[in-house]
């Protein structure tokens, strides 16, 4: 069974490591070039909990120089990278390769529909966390596990089959009919902290602070709630506040600064078309009104583009 990386970024390195260490056949595809280098001169290095699991030589090219097809596809982009990603990648995807898609955000589902079979898409959520130390260093903290499910419910065996394998490996999936609704209710926690803590300029545990935190979550959550539920997702605004408020605490993700926030910082442009962008879309679809998530999408682009005129 091949495997590909479509991204050997924070995340697909991390799950490809896993799987190459279990012996399997992977190869990573991506376009930074000092990554790429690094990881072919030298093997991807690999430092877990603050230990330094050696260096692994796995095969790693740009998109348009890799050749042959492979079974299974891990797309591992930021969200508004995903489209360009499986053009860069179409000629190595044979009729049946399964892709998994765990991305954050909404809407990839009507993405990956442009290019593979709905029985061949698997949608998931993952609360697993990497990052990287640098181009050709995986740095990364803890476990993780992730939800998953098949968009079209055929030939289900196989899937099944297929995260029996790659669970050997510890990527912990399940497939779980609540994939859809645990997509959401990761999505409004992030279109709430990932938005406030970059536009007020803290971590999530300075968030929690304010005595009116539980306001500036209901406006943003009581729209992506609406929305859902006019998508059909059991959405449970409930459960998400109660994610939110686990967050706060310093011991667990409180001095965390989310990716989007990190993003911002770091100069690059960030996911919000899929957070609150995409509540927006679906929104008009359904004829609700979404200021809140309209407003912060409009200030986090405003804020993109001060960043790119600095
Ligand atoms: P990342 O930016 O570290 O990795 C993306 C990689 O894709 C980069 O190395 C980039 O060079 C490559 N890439 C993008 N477009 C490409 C193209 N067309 N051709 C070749 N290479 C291309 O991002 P990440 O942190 O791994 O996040 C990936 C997704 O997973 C995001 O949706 C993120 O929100 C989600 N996620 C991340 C984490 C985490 O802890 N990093 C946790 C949960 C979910």
């Amino acid at each position: 069974m091949k495997i590909l990386f479509a991204g050997a970024g924070a995340l697909g390195s991390r799950f490809g490591y896993m799987l190459f260490k279990n012996g399997e056949d992977v190869t990573f595809v991506d376009s930074w070039k000092e990554h790429v280098e690094n990881i072919t001169k030298d093997g991807l290095k690999v430092i877990i909990d603050d230990k330094d699991l050696g260096n692994y030589y796995i095969p790693t090219n740009y998109p348009e120089e890799a050749t042959g097809t492979f079974d299974v596809v891990f797309v591992a982009t930021k969200s508004m990278q995903l489209r360009n990603m499986l053009n860069d990648v179409k000629h190595l995807i044979h009729e049946n390769t399964k892709i998994i898609c765990i991305l954050n955000g909404l809407g990839h589902v009507d993405t990956l529909k442009e290019f593979v079979k709905e029985e061949n898409i698997l949608i998931g959520v993952t609360v697993w966390t990497s990052g990287l130390g640098g181009a050709g260093v995986l740095k990364a903290y803890g476990t993780g596990k992730t939800e998953i499910k098949q968009v079209k419910e055929e030939n289900l065996e196989e899937t099944l089959a297929l995260i029996d394998r790659l669970n050997k490996a510890g990527l912990n999936l399940k497939y779980s009919d609540d994939t859809y609704q645990s997509i959401w209710h990761k999505a409004g926690l992030n279109c709430v902290l990932n938005t406030y803590c970059t536009l007020i300029d803290c971590n999530i545990n300075q968030y929690g602070t304010y005595e009116k935190h539980l306001e500036l979550t209901r406006a943003v959550l009581n729209e992506v709630t609406k929305v859902g539920h006019a998508e059909g997702i059991d959405v449970k605004q409930e459960i998400i506040e109660k994610n939110i408020e686990n967050c706060f605490d310093p011991k667990t993700a409180g001095l965390h600064y989310p990716s989007l926030y990190q993003d911002m910082k770091n100069g690059r442009l960030t996911e919000i078309d899929y957070l609150n962008g995409a509540i927006s879309k679906l929104g008009k679809k359904h004829n609700i009104p979404t200021p809140v998530c309209d407003i912060i999408t409009l200030m986090i682009h405003s804020k993109e583009c001060v960043n790119k005129n600095k």
